[in-house]
C-alpha cells in the first residue's frame, strides 16, 4: 500500500442540491431512528428510539418488534415539527445492512411503503460507509482515516480505489458490546459505555496521577486488527479480585482505546493521509477523542469527530449517504432492496467521487 495508490480529494464535488429533502431511516439494531438532509446535505436532527433490554442483550426479534412500534409514531413526531412538509421530500434512504436481520427487514419495509406513497426513489445505503460520510459532511474531512467504534463494529477505515477499505478490524466482538457487557455484569443496563466514562473520570478525579499498577489488562493488538474479549474477561477478573470498579472503568477504557488510536495511527504512516475522522457511538467519549487529538498533533496530522448526536446511530447519517447516492449513482429497485444482514464496508462503490 502506497500514498499514491489513494484516490485524490473528492470533496469538491458534494456540493450539488438535490432540490429537496431526503429522509434516512436507521434500523441496525438497537436503534430505530428517522432523520433527514436538506438538498445541500445538512443533516437535521433526527427522532430516535432505543431498545433498552432490562436484562441481557439485545434480542433482535424483541428489537424488531419495538422499531416495529416505534415507527409510526416517530415519523409523526418528525412532521410535526414542521421544519420541512411532506411534500417536500424528494427520496427516502434507509440502512440496507449490516446489521441484525429483523431489525433491518423493519426499516426497509417501512422505507419501501413510504417510497411507494411517496412516489419517491428508494436507496438503500451502508450503515458503516453513512458513519463516514456524516462525518466528513460535518467535519469537512477530505479524505480521512476513519477510526469507527460502535457497539457491534470497530473497525479502521481509508479510502483507496473507489471503495472504503477495512484496513484493521476487531476478530471478536465490537468495543461498544464489550463496554455494554462489562456495564451489563455491574448492574448498568444498556447503554453502558456513558456509564462506564463517568466512572474512570471519578476515578481520575480520586486519583489526578493514576497508576496501571495492579490494573493491567491485556493489550490486544494483533497485527493491523484488534480483540475486545480477553480485555472484557480480565476486567472481570480484576473486579473478582475486589478492585474498585471506577478504577476498572478507567484502566479499561485507557487499554482498549489505545489499542484502537495505535492501529489508526498505522493506518495513517501507511495510507499518508493526515486526517483522522472518529465515527459511531463509542465516538461521543471524551478520552478516546482525547487520545485521537494527541496522537493526530503529534504527527502533523488532525483529528475530527461530529456532534454526539450524529456519532450514535441515527437517521440522518442514512439520509447523508442516501443524498450522495441519489446524486451521484441510480435508487435501489424494490427488487434489490432487501437487506444485507453482513454487508461489508468494502462492498459499496464510492460512486460520489
Ligand atoms: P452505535 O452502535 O454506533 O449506535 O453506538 C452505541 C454504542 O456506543 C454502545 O455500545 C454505547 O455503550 C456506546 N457509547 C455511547 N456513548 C459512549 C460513551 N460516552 N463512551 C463509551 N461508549 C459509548
Ligand atoms: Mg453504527
Amino acid at each position: 500500500m502506497v500514498a499514491g495508490s489513494f484516490t485524490p480529494s473528492c470533496k469538491a464535488n458534494l456540493s450539488r442540491d438535490a432540490g429537496g429533502i431526503i429522509i434516512g431511516i436507521e434500523s441496525t439494531a438497537h436503534t430505530f431512528s428517522f432523520g433527514w438532509v436538506d438538498g445541500l446535505g445538512a443533516p437535521g436532527q433526527s427522532k430516535s428510539a432505543f431498545v433498552r433490554p432490562v436484562e441481557g442483550g439485545i434480542h433482535p426479534r424483541e428489537a424488531a418488534d419495538h422499531h416495529s412500534q416505534a415507527a409510526s409514531r416517530l415519523l409523526s413526531d418528525l412532521l410535526a415539527e414542521e421544519v420541512f412538509d411532506i411534500s417536500d421530500v424528494v427520496a427516502i434512504s434507509f440502512s440496507q445492512g449490516p446489521g441484525l436481520g429483523p431489525c433491518l427487514r423493519v426499516g426497509a419495509s417501512v422505507a419501501r411503503a413510504l417510497s411507494i406513497k411517496l412516489d419517491v426513489p428508494l436507496i438503500g445505503v451502508n450503515h458503516c460507509v453513512a458513519h463516514i460520510e456524516v462525518g466528513r459532511e460535518r467535519c469537512n474531512c477530505d479524505d480521512p482515516v476513519l477510526l469507527y467504534v460502535s457497539g457491534g463494529n470497530t473497525q479502521i477505515i481509508a479510502r483507496l480505489d473507489g471503495r472504503y477499505r477495512v484496513l484493521g478490524e476487531t476478530l471478536d466482538i465490537g468495543i461498544g458490546n464489550m463496554l455494554d457487557k462489562f456495564a451489563r455484569t455491574q448492574g448498568i443496563p444498556f447503554p453502558g459505555g456513558p456509564r462506564v466514562e463517568e466512572l474512570a473520570l471519578k476515578w481520575l478525579e480520586k486519583n489526578p496521577k493514576p497508576s496501571l499498577d495492579g490494573l493491567e489488562l491485556p493489550y490486544a493488538v494483533q497485527g493491523m486488527d484488534l480483540a475486545f474479549s480477553g480485555i472484557l474477561n480480565a476486567a472481570l477478573n480484576l473486579i473478582e479480585k475486589g478492585k474498585p470498579l471506577e478504577a476498572v472503568c478507567w484502566s479499561l477504557q485507557e487499554h482498549a482505546f489505545a489499542a484502537c488510536v495505535e492501529v489508526a495511527e498505522r493506518a495513517m504512516a501507511h495510507s499518508g493521509k493526515t486526517e483522522l475522522l472518529l465515527g459511531g457511538g463509542v465516538a461521543c467519549n471524551s478520552r478516546i477523542r482525547e487520545m485521537c487529538d494527541l496522537m493526530a498533533e503529534s504527527r502533523g496530522a488532525t483529528s475530527h469527530v461530529p456532534e454526539k448526536s450524529l456519532c450514535i446511530d441515527n437517521g440522518s447519517m442514512i439520509a447523508t449517504l442516501g443524498r450522495l447516492q441519489l446524486l451521484w449513482g441510480e435508487p435501489t429497485k424494490i427488487t434489490d432492496s432487501a437487506i444485507r444482514q453482513d454487508l461489508r464496508t468494502d462492498e459499496t462503490d464510492i460512486v460520489w467521487n
